[in-house]
């Protein structure tokens, strides 16, 4: 196929790439999406799956509103899914809980979600603190260690493998071109098109939308935008299958849709996604237990750790270059709460040239130009 036949070329094939790149077929583009090969680092194969809202916003009021979106999104996007593959991702959106256990954590957590809250502009997440009788109402095999904690209604999660691998079909299905190991080195701006090279072709493109997760921070410079990251790594217990007790997730803990119990939150700043910190593991498994005493005697089958895609201040970056028109920068932690977004915001934004600045201008990387003394 000559290369130019592609209306918009996105870089990077995680959740985030094929996310916006699935949007991008729905408005009825050309698109070819470039990744890396099968034993690339991918936040997309690690991740926790919540679609998560609660915490989300303390230092940018802008992603309360954002996020929220994405989590009143997330059941029509798992329905469009369903009806374009036939698979369901198990999205649910039970509500979700963050638990504390001693009265500080307890403290500590009211009053983050308290400044969270009053910041001006900030959306209402319903928020609830709740005392362990609270609590037990709705997660009735919690420990006697377990204080209280908070509880947001818009919190849920899913299937995030299932979807990883759904959004992929359904790229397919719609005529999307998918070029595993053809990472791309260089991005040019000649004319009218972009030509990004990599190992095995020179790709042509009218625009370009940078969706490689931590390495946006080598490709943005090549467009003219700016793309600040400190990848960090999380490690992720799982046990086997256990009969369903627990219909809500939590911060750090949650039951899949196939009975197994996945235990993480961990924030180590190393970017080896080979290894594991015992010790690390070892705590999250430990404060599970004096959640949920049931898990003593449950065995573990798993653990793995990846690296997150995190930018310097932890909330995302929408950008699109003055000096590249066309090129667009796609990038967050939280890939897997914003893949409605992604899909059905952003991506439409993208094909019609210009990001909407009322609903994303907050989340441009222009916010780290300011100058330190301010
Ligand atoms: C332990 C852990 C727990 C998490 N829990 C949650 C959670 O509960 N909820 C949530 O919403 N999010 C969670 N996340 C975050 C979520 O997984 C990420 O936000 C999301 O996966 C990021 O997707 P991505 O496509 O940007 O990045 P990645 O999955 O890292 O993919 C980047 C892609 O770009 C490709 N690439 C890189 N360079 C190039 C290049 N030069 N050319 C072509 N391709 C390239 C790579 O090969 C890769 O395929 C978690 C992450 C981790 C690590």
């Amino acid at each position: 196929m000559a290369a130019s036949d592609y209306d918009v070329a996105v870089i990077g094939g995680g959740l985030v790439g094929v996310a916006t790149a699935w949007g991008l077929a729905r408005e009825g583009r050309r698109v070819v999406v470039l990744d890396e090969g099968d034993r690339a680092v991918r936040a997309s194969r690690g991740n926790f799956a919540l679609v998560w809202v609660q915490s989300k916003g303390l230092g940018l009021p802008a992603y309360t509103a954002w996020t929220l979106r994405s989590s009143e999104a997330w059941a029509g996007f798992a329905q469009l899914l369903k009806e374009e593959t036939g698979f369901d991702v198990c999205f649910e959106r039970p509500g979700g809980f963050h638990l504390a256990l001693s009265e500080q954590e307890l403290e500590a957590r009211a009053s983050t979600l308290k400044r969270l809250h009053n910041q001006p502009g900030a959306a209402d997440y319903r928020t609830e603190i709740l005392d362990h009788v609270g609590i037990a109402r709705m997660l009735p095999d919690i420990g006697r260690e377990v204080v209280g904690g908070s509880y947001c209604p818009y919190d849920g999660h899913v299937n995030s493998l299932r979807l990883f691998r759904t959004l992929h079909m359904a790229l397919h299905a719609r005529g999307v071109t998918y070029l595993p190991s053809h990472r791309v080195e260089a991005i040019e701006r000649r004319g009218d098109e972009f030509r990004l090279s990599t190992g095995p072709a020179e790709i042509r493109a009218a625009k370009v939308a940078l969706a490689a997760g931590n390495a946006n921070m080598r490709l943005a410079p090549m467009v003219g935008l700016s793309a600040p990251m400190r990848p960090e790594r999380g490690q992720i217990v799982v046990t086997e299958r256990l009969r369903p007790f627990l219909r809500h997730p939590l911060t750090t803990l949650r039951q899949t849709d196939e009975g197994t119990v996945m235990i993480g939150d961990s924030k180590e700043e190393s970017t080896d996604p080979t290894g594991i910190t015992l010790g690390v593991s070892a705590k999250e498994a430990e404060r599970a237990v004096r959640q949920f005493p049931l898990l003593a005697d449950v065995n573990v089958v798993r653990t793995w750790s990846a690296i997150r895609v995190m930018t310097r201040d932890g909330f995302p970056i929408y950008d699109e270059s003055e000096s590249h028109p066309g090129a667009f920068t796609v990038c967050c932690h939280s890939g897997v709460t914003l893949a409605a977004n992604h899909a059905l915001t952003v991506a439409p934004m993208i094909a019609r040239g210009a990001l909407d600045k009322a609903l994303v201008g907050p989340f441009s990387a222009r916010r780290f130009d300011v100058p330190a003394a301010v």
